[in-house]
């Protein structure tokens, strides 16, 4: 089997965290399929007792299954290990002011249907009891997948990690809402909620195949729909802070006097940058109410204006522009507060980043504080991903992700 080199990741050592050498397990698992336990410590340098540490809690968790043995060797025969992606499904939804995405995925995350999407509802219990419904209805269309094991949820909000609480979603004017127990009584499933730029953070780091040192390195996924979320690795562990609002950029001011914001204050950078903020600039009105209830309804989308910016409509491209000087203007904050290797974008706004990189690029030039901070790259998620269902199907596929560090 081919040796990964130890020097392109930090392989386990007693000073790297448990949730560190968690994920470098997972990600041989992953690659190297079937793969057995005295391989896994070879790979990582590290003993087989440590290595069984880890793979029995991932067994513990589902996150990896054990198979028949591979060869009818003398001797004794190892065990297996796989991530087992075939058959069993998990629901991912995506809960966005306007709307609410529902598509189901395979256990490493790959689309097992198309997406749906249905006008989001802002009163909870009726969203829960129609998001049910619509699960309910997805698994049953479905009748080739064995079973499902769970339902991963990203919102656009904060989130209390242990409880899974929403503690303040502001476009959807959410404050302490549960969604987890009800949905989960709903539907009978597990239920995990996370909010989207971390979840969309995490599911990144998952999908780094060959790239471990990636893995383990330091990102930030931005991403961009009615509001603005974002989501912070750093060192290999999601940052959460200490009341659950660590990485809120979306709602700090690139100008005090700014348009007002869906938090209720005034130049975040949310309010220069969202879907919201950019169409409310085509149109010449304040980001509001009424933008929310077009973009529900489809009236018109980013998608739209883009087509209209690539045709010859001078005010789309200004407003696309202008999106996308704010958009370098607060990546160039992101990159001198944390520095990361990485910066994912996600969004509808990137099916423009042709026509908007080099403005981007600029604005985050005028602001970044040394010049190879400037260079930081900046990688666009294709909207047809769909980065944010990914990282709802991440949250159940790959739960080591989101577990708390032990130390
Ligand atoms: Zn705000």
């Amino acid at each position: 089997m081919r040796r990964i080199n130890p020097s392109r990741f930090k392989v386990a050592t007693r000073g790297t965290s448990r949730d560190i050498n968690t994920r470098i397990v997972l990600n041989l698992v992953r690659a190297h399929q079937p793969i057995s336990r005295a391989d896994l410590a070879r790979q990582m340098g590290v003993s087989r007792g440590a290595v069984s540490l880890i793979v029995n809690d991932l067994l513990a968790q589902r996150a990896i299954f054990e198979g028949a043995t591979g060869e009818t060797e003398r001797g004794r025969k190892p065990t297996f290990l796989y991530i087992d992606s075939r058959r069993r499904a998990v629901v991912a939804a995506d809960i966005r002011a306007s709307e609410t995405f529902l598509m189901l995925a395979d256990l490493v995350g790959k689309p097992l249907t198309g997406v749906i999407s249905f006008p989001t509802v802002s009163d909870p219990k009726q969203l829960i009891a129609k998001l049910a419904a619509r699960i309910k209805r997805l698994i049953a269309d479905h009748p080739e997948i064995d079973g499902c094991a769970g339902i991963g949820v990203v919102v656009p909000g904060m989130v209390e990690h242990s409880t899974m609480r929403v503690l303040h979603a502001p476009t959807l004017g959410w404050r302490n809402v549960d969604v987890r127990e009800g949905l989960a009584a709903a539907t009978g499933l597990p239920v995990q909620i996370e909010n989207s730029g971390r979840a969309c953070a995490l599911a990144q780091m998952w999908a780094l195949r060959g790239d471990l040192a990636m893995a383990t390195g330091d990102l930030v996924f931005v991403s961009v729909s009615d509001g603005v979320g974002v989501g912070v690795i750093m060192n290999g562990e999601v940052l959460r802070g200490r009341h659950n609002i660590a990485g809120e950029f979306g709602h700090v001011p690139l100008s005090l006097d700014g348009p007002k914001c869906s938090c209720g204050a005034h130049g975040c950078w949310e309010a220069y940058i969202s879907n919201r903020a950019t169409l409310a600039r085509y149109f010449g009105r304040a980001a509001n109410t009424a933008t929310l209830e077009d973009a529900k309804h489809r009236q018109f989308s980013v998608e739209d204006l883009i087509t209209r910016a690539r045709g010859s409509d001078a005010k789309a491209v200004a407003a696309i522009e202008a999106t996308a000087r704010y958009l370098g203007l607060g990546l160039a904050s992101v990159i001198n507060v944390l520095d990361p290797s990485r910066v994912y974008v996600g969004g509808e706004i990137t099916l423009a980043w042709d026509l908007i990189e080099g403005t981007v690029r600029t604005a985050l030039g005028e602001r970044a504080l040394t010049s190879a901070a400037a260079e930081t790259e900046i990688r666009p998620v294709a909207a047809a991903e769909y980065p944010r269902l990914q990282g709802a199907a991440a949250l159940v596929a790959a739960p080591a992700f989101a577990a708390p560090v032990v130390a």
